[in-house]
């Protein structure tokens, strides 16, 4: 393919690394149908039409840059061939398949290529498919924190020091990169209140000042920022939460990773540095690059591996429809308050950090049997950084368990007791996390046990869950705590 094939980039493949050449032709779409098909977050909307317009700002005549109703429309505009980096979805690859004069190359923006997932993968079964054997081949074979053929410090996984509560004074660093909005910005914005005014589009959440990198240069800021500011925090709290920090130290690089304004690489690198120079503790590095070349690119492997069925498993039945307050955020419907905030979040920023939608939102929907396919759907519209790939495993495997034990070997079900231990939340919550029974039982408690009831059978065949199954079968007021459950029906708790 030459210099001179024009480059088609989709709205999440905005880096340099999707060319060939600084100068390669290019053709970015701004297609309203995607707007128009489903009910986005509004500040996600907004990042990706940001993103967009930057990127067409930036390349200028370089660029045919064609905003249009469809993707056919803007085809039609442009002569000569095309070629795309693979895209990111399974109806994306299939569309820009069937075109004629437009070549499919290898995905990019990821750090294990399909080769070498493909020969990593071949023989092991899908139950076999760890995600701790594929980091630590990619760990070798991309040569991250290693010497020699071992790992640095002697240990390939920090996990178990990266699992303290939250420190009670909080974290104290500087709060996490911000940009500041230009006349691109405003532009999106007076064009989303003009369509939703005129009923063309609509959304879920609320507007805000952008949050996330829509440029390069302002995603290149942002990841110096968290290696120099956040990274030496990142590891022992990983999976605490605070109701004052709603990100602790994580990155919030996720959104300009998936619109491809950074490559994971280059995060990996940067950390890797800041360890050997001394300026963060090895766990935190560790648990960082695990996220990227380990957590990151094994779902993504995972999604084209295990094909576009997987997103209708649910293998544990759930079919309960997403009730409406949580369909529409309406945190203020809500009086458990770690539900109630982590709703919050999702409408006010359209983020949260992972434990919040594992431990808190997941297992919400998981406890209730909550429709995974639905669900996942949600997740994606309404996360400033979900995309079919990434949402599809990990809300139908990892936090739902539908695909019984792929991605998760036990359900990331757990009761108000965890909450309590990893989060500031129950204190001024007017439940009580060890109550099952009564007007003040806590409904993650209530939750959990109706849970592991309603699928005894299953989860006793699962060493990992039969110690809560036999718990369950010793509580003596099981029936009762069901009865409390099913009682509140689909009402905010
Ligand atoms: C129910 C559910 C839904 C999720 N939906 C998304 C999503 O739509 N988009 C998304 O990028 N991540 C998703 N994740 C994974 C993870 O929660 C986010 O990547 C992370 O919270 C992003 O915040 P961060 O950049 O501050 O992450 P950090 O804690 O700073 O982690 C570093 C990076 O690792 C990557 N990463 C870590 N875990 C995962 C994972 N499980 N899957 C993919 N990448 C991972 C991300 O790129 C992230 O930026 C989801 C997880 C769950 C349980
Ligand atoms: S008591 Fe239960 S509902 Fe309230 S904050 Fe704690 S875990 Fe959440």
């Amino acid at each position: 393919m030459g210099k001179a094939t024009r480059r088609w980039l989709f709205a999440d493949q905005l880096g340099d690394h999707f060319l060939d050449s600084p100068d390669q032709p290019v053709l970015l779409v701004e297609a309203r149908s995607v707007l128009r098909r489903r009910r986005f977050h509004r500040q996600k909307a907004h990042l990706v039409l940001s993103a967009l317009r930057h990127r067409a700002a930036e390349l200028g005549d370089q660029a045919v840059f064609a905003r249009t109703r469809t993707y056919g429309e803007a085809l039609d505009r442009v002569k000569g061939e095309l070629s795309v980096c693979q895209p990111t979805s399974h109806a994306a690859l299939a569309f820009v398949s069937g075109l004629e004069g437009v070549a499919v190359l290898p995905a990019r923006g990821f750090t294990t290529s399909q080769e070498d997932f493909a020969a990593w993968a071949a023989g092991r079964g899908r139950h076999r498919l760890l995600m701790e054997d594929f980091y630590r081949e990619a760990r070798r074979r991309l040569d991250v924190l290693m010497e020699g053929d071992e790992p640095v410090g002697g240990r390939w996984n920090f996990d178990a020091d990266n699992r303290e509560p939250p420190p009670p004074r909080g974290l104290g660093i500087p709060a996490p990169w911000c940009p500041e909005e230009d006349e691109i910005d405003a532009e999106v914005r007076r064009d989303l209140d003009r369509w939703e005014r005129d009923g063309e589009v609509s959304f879920v959440g609320r507007d805000a000042p952008r949050a996330f990198p829509a440029t390069r240069g302002e995603a290149a800021e942002a990841l110096a920022h968290f290696v120099a500011h956040r990274l030496p925090a990142f590891g022992p709290h990983q999976d605490a939460m605070l109701s004052g920090d709603r990100v602790m130290a994580h990155s919030m690089l996720s959104p300009a990773l998936n619109l491809g304004l950074l490559d994971p690489m280059e995060c990996v690198r940067a950390a890797e540095t800041a360890y050997r120079r001394g300026r963060a503790p090895l766990a935190g590095v560790e648990g960082y690059v695990r996220q990227l070349i380990g957590w990151r690119d094994y779902i993504w492997h995972l999604y084209w591996h295990l094909g576009p069925d997987y997103r209708d498993e649910n293998l544990l039945a759930a079919h309960t429809p997403l009730p409406r307050w949580f369909a529409e955020l309406d945190a203020d419907a809500v009086e458990a308050r770690c539900l109630s905030w982590a709703l919050a979040q999702v409408r006010d920023h359209g983020f949260t950090h992972h434990i919040v939608r594992l431990m808190v939102l997941g297992n919400y929907a998981l406890q209730r049997g909550f429709d995974p396919r639905q669900l996942s759907d949600w997740f994606h519209r309404c996360f400033v950084d979900g995309y079919d790939w990434v949402m599809t495993p990990n809300v139908v495997g990892m936090s739902q368990h539908a695909d019984g034990g792929v991605l998760a070997t036990k359900p990331y079900a757990a009761s108000g007791a965890y909450i309590n231990r990893m989060s500031d939340f129950c204190g001024e919550c007017r439940y009580r996390p060890n109550r099952r029974t009564g007007d003040d039982a806590c409904p993650y408690t209530t939750g959990y046990w109706s849970f592991i009831a309603r699928n005894a059978d299953r989860m006793a065949a699962n060493p990992r869950m039969a110690r809560s199954v036999y718990g369950m079968r010793k509580l003596a007021d099981i029936d009762e705590v069901r009865e409390h459950e099913a009682a509140r029906g689909d009402a905010p708790p």
